[in-house]
């Protein structure tokens, strides 16, 4: 038992070389985000431009059809707020389904999650985003992702007349720290005059019991409309992304609205429906909680660490954005960040 026993400068040594050798260690572990520059911005930009010319503009929504498809942004939000962005990031576009993640914020703040996922399932979706025939045979919305469900969760928001909307420009102005983030009223005025497939889908919600507004007033879907024309930037959607990364604290470190258990939701919504019927295909590739919209954004959210807004309008058959999923990607796998890394 003796002979074990090491003499005391041995002992001292060896810890001194244990502890010195820890923290070589842990010096040398890279954060993902130090890895985040503009010149890395720029090269994702130019290596994935080819897909621009892949995809389609929308044009369901008239207005939306007058986009230019070259116009291609990426920003970066990481830790302490830091913005890092390349390309056409001072140009804005409607962030169309990703106010969605908004409006179920407020409902659920409002409402709680309990009332609100009564009337509406947590699934996945193999279908698009404005599929609603299972309103017809289940009598509820799949999730709060799909027109169907977003178009309930705004008329959940409470506030009377157009005060649910404001409620959503309100959040959106607080969550990027942009006052200036205003509705396009040219889009607003081309998707309710040619949004018959989500009026229908708002009567059948409501023949469904679902929705409370009173006889014939489209208010709230006229809410859905605003909220779906708001005019954005990719950094504006870096910063959402980051919020919701982040439990709902500011990129500025404000955390007023701080609130994990409805950020976790939102996540989830993001991870297994935010991209539509491309979303198992994008969990496998990606591998990260993402919104999309069709007015050609994708806001990205890295649990606890960044923000990544796109902005490329040119769509894939999904409605997703084409070159915004390769910037992405591409990210993704030089950073080596993801859920499933
Ligand atoms: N405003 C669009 C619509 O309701 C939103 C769809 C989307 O961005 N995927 O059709």
């Amino acid at each position: 038992m003796k002979r074990l026993l090491l003499p005391f400068n041995i002992c001292v040594l060896f810890l001194a070389f244990t502890l010195s050798s820890c923290s070589v260690a842990q010096t040398t572990i890279e954060a993902p985000e130090t890895k985040v520059s503009r010149e890395l911005l720029e090269n994702l930009i130019e290596q994935n431009r080819q897909y621009t010319q892949e995809g389609e503009v929308a044009d369901y929504i008239p207005e939306l059809g007058k986009a230019d498809p070259n116009d291609m942004a990426i920003a970066v939000v990481t830790g302490g707020g830091k913005i890092i962005e390349a390309g056409d990031t001072e140009k804005t576009f409607t962030i169309q389904s990703i106010s969605k993640l908004i409006g179920l914020m407020l409902a659920v703040e409002d409402r709680g999650e309990k009332e609100v996922f009564r009337r509406m399932g947590y699934y996945g979706t193999n279908k698009p985003f404005n599929h609603y025939a299972n309103l017809e045979t289940d009598g509820k919305p799949l999730n709060p992702m799909m027109n169907g469900g977003a178009i309930l969760t705004t008329s959940m928001i409470k506030g009377k007349g157009e005060e649910p909307y404001k409620r959503i420009l309100d959040r959106l102005r607080y969550i990027t720290d942009n006052p200036s983030i205003q509705i396009d009223s040219s889009v607003y005025h081309s998707e309710k005059s040619t949004g018959d497939r989500n009026r229908g889908i708002f009567y059948l919600l409501k023949s469904n019991g679902l929705i409370e507004s009173a006889e014939g007033d489209e208010s709230s879907l006229n809410n859905y409309f605003r909220q779906c024309s708001i005019a954005v930037s990719a950094k504006d959607l870096a910063k959402i992304g980051y919020y919701f990364a982040h439990q709902g604290t500011r990129y500025d470190g404000d955390d007023r609205y701080r609130n994990p258990e409805i950020t976790e939701l939102i996540l989830s919504q993001m991870l297994i429906a935010g991209m539509y019927d491309f979303s198992g295909e994008y969990a496998r590739t990606v591998g990260l909680p993402s919104k999309s919209g069709v007015g050609g954004g994708i806001t990205v959210s890295v649990p606890h660490q960044m923000g990544i807004g796109t902005y490329s309008p040119a769509l894939d058959e999904q409605g997703n954005s084409l070159a915004g999923y390769h910037m992405i990607l591409q990210l993704v796998k030089e950073l080596g960040i993801g859920l499933f890394r």
